[in-house]
């Protein structure tokens, strides 16, 4: 028998379930379909929530751990300490971040569908249909290599980076003010490697642009001497895509639109998506709510207006690519254009620290 919805998303994770929970809450009638058994698992990423979308969403606390400094290191292990007033980082539990955000999409009505994968529909002029699912619209947010671009013909992701994190009981020796950076063309030619100190765990990673081999072993030893490598316990690995080129040059049709890291909407620099994600998420439900209940303008039109540029991102970006040598980086990391620069990407226009992290 044919199930009918007002809205199928496909993809269960930060923007299909922000998406979810705002459209369900909006009186849509909201099925979310996910390949991953259950929501807290398959977890790729991270998890590091900037403070612009903790103001925009209220995350549970008991989830998440704040984290106010960044530490940049350079390859001759020289580092800088960045913050700014008021600033702050959040690591998250993110299977339990996700369990929760499931939690409250299902709460505020919506239908999920864990275990299910999307391999096809038919779109045509009232809606999608997919097997038993009949839906008025379809939103696409599953992630960087978007199956519903590939089937609608619409935009793709062309350039990513690689990203491999493994998270490790507590580590002892990391100072757990910072956020933990570390600049170095060797291990992480492209981009960086990272130490968070998150919640109950210590998570170590590093990406890449692609198509550029990780080197996991180097940065557990040009870790050695901040923290007891040798005692690490593996909890868990993850390791992902993560779209580096911008947002999609066709994000949607007639009943069919991306969002999220389907849509490309991942800063190009520092590879973080999940604030765009929620935003995007929720948006897309107001907007597709506002055009099936009084015809407004139609979704796709709206997002595309409002989606991110990230013009001088894509240029920056684009030098990444070149993976500077170390020597070039030693040289230049410390010196003041550069710590104006970081400090623009890691705390965006805020100010320099006024807070003291002096033990
Ligand atoms: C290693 C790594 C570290 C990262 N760290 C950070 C960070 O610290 N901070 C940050 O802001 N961003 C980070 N990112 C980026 C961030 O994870 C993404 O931008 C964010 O998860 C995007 O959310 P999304 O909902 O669009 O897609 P995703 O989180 O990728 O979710 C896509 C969902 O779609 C489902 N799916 C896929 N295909 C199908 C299908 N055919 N049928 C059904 N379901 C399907 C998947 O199971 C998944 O649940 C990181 C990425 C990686 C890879």
């Amino acid at each position: 028998m044919v199930q009918k919805f007002d809205l199928a998303i496909i993809g269960g994770s930060f923007a299909g379930l922000a998406c979810a929970r705002s459209a369900a809450l909006r009186g849509l009638k909201v099925v979310v379909l996910d390949a991953k058994p259950d929501p807290g698992a398959q977890v790729r990423t991270t998890g590091i929530v900037v403070k612009e979308a903790s103001d925009e969403f209220d995350l549970p606390a008991r989830l998440m751990r704040k984290v106010h400094g960044v530490r940049l290191y350079a390859p001759d292990d020289r580092s800088l300490d960045l913050s700014a007033p008021g600033y702050f980082f959040q690591a998250s539990d993110m299977p339990g971040l996700m369990r929760w955000m499931a939690d409250e999409a299902a709460r505020a009505g919506a239908t999920l569908m864990y275990g299910r994968k999307f391999d096809g529909g038919l779109e045509y002029e009232r809606g999608v249909v997919m097997g038993d699912i009949h839906a008025s619209f379809l939103v696409g947010a599953d992630g960087a290599r978007s199956r519903v671009a590939e089937h609608f013909k619409l935009g793709q992701n062309r350039n990513f980076l690689v990203g491999l994190e493994i998270e490790c009981e507590p580590l002892a020796g990391v100072d757990d003010r910072f956020v933990h950076c570390f600049a170095d063309s060797k291990i992480a030619p492209g981009y960086i490697a990272w130490v968070v100190p998150g919640v109950g765990a210590t998570q170590i990673g590093l990406a890449a642009s692609r198509p550029a081999r990780l080197d996991l072993g180097g940065l557990l030893k040009r870790l050695n001497p901040h923290a007891n490598i040798r005692d690490i316990r593996v909890l868990s690995r993850r390791s992902g895509l993560i779209p580096s080129g911008g947002v999609v040059n066709k994000l949607g049709s007639r009943r069919v639109m991306l969002i999220g890291d389907a849509a490309g909407m991942v800063s190009p620099v520092t590879g973080g998506g999940i604030h765009t994600a929620l935003h995007f998420g929720r948006r897309a439900a107001v907007l597709i709510c506002e055009h099936l209940g009084a015809r407004g303008i139609h979704p796709v039109d709206a997002l595309v207006r409002e989606a991110p540029r990230y013009r001088a991102k894509l240029v920056l970006r684009r030098v990444m690519n070149l993976a500077p040598p170390n020597a070039l980086i030693n040289a230049l990391l410390m010196t003041g254009p550069m710590r104006t620069l970081a400090q623009r990407l890691y705390f965006h226009a805020r100010g320099e620290a006024q807070e003291s992290f002096a033990s």
